[in-house]
């Protein structure tokens, strides 16, 4: 490590020990638990189109005329996120709110890695692919591992028939108990964030000193309003990233690395 980096670390470090600590996390610290990220290389849209895979009403097209197609990136999706397990940089990140210094994560991941690692206090900006939720109560039920397997063993057994496909395909948009339609609880593109998300977001910077940005591209809006919000409320802003980003020129201090061999410095 060069001698910068070194100073720049020890600042950071002393920084978090004093506590008040807001994590900002995206799909970068969840890279090194082997779910790819949206964008670069190995990103998720590289290998499937945004336009047709991102939106309810793309993948509802495209499941009529290629069924097989949006059950192989559903499948895709889950088996991803069901065989990843939380890495240091999650972990890191739950020693240091279980030590009563970091506040709360506000993430806009959907993978429930970071409620895995331990932590409790966490605002899901983009929901969680474990839950379903209610489009008309906003009642959240969560959809267990098991049943999740059971869906996706179902669907690729079929796989042949487009009829008994499309009622597997349905068993992730069950009727609530309150007869309203549920789906799963996350946010694709165009859509609205939860109730509140953002509310919880403002208040939380409110009560924070640190604002740690982990893993973000800061390009998907509006959770990248946030940093530049923290960033008015004049917190102090760490930027944890392997490259810079858009949101690098209003940090404070910058440390380019992988999250986990920079978060374990922490702890
Ligand atoms: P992004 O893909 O736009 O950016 C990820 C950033 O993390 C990049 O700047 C990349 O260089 C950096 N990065 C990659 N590996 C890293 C590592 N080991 N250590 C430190 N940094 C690393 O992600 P985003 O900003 O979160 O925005 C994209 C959207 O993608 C979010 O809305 C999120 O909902 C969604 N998403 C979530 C997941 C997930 O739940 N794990 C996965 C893919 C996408």
């Amino acid at each position: 490590m060069n001698e910068n980096k070194s100073i720049i670390l020890k600042q950071v470090s002393d920084l978090i020990q004093k506590g008040e600590v807001v994590a900002f996390t995206g799909a970068g610290i969840s890279v090194e638990s082997r779910v790819p990220a949206f964008r670069g290389e190995s990103g998720l849209w590289e290998k499937y189109d945004a336009n047709t895979y991102a939106n309810l009403l793309g993948l509802g097209a495209t499941f009529l005329i290629k069924p097989k197609k949006v059950v192989g990136f559903i499948t895709d999706i889950y088996e991803t996120i069901l065989n990843a397990m939380p890495n240091p940089a999650h972990l890191a990140l739950a020693s240091m709110e279980e030590k009563g210094i970091l506040n709360n994560i506000i993430t806009q991941n959907i993978d429930n890695l970071h409620q895995r690692a331990g932590n409790r206090k966490v605002i899901e900006l983009h929901g969680n692919l474990f839950f379903l939720r209610c489009l008309k109560c906003g009642n959240r039920r969560e959809l267990k591992e098991q049943e999740i397997r059971d869906i996706l063993s179902l669907m690729d057994k079929n796989l042949h028939s487009r009829i008994k496909l499309f009622k597997t395909f349905l068993s992730l948009f069950p009727k609530c108990s309150c007869k309203g339609q549920m789906r799963p609880d996350i946010v694709l593109f165009g859509e609205e964030l939860p109730e509140g998300a953002m509310e919880l977001s403002f208040s939380a910077i409110d009560n924070c000193k640190t604002f740690l940005m982990v893993g973000t591209s800061g390009v998907v809006y509006p959770a990248a309003s946030l940093p530049r919000y923290a960033r008015r409320c004049n917190k102090k802003i760490v930027e944890i990233n392997d490259e810079e980003t858009s949101l690098s020129a209003i940090a404070d201090y910058k440390l380019l690395g992988k999250a986990s061999e920079i978060l374990k410095c922490f702890t």
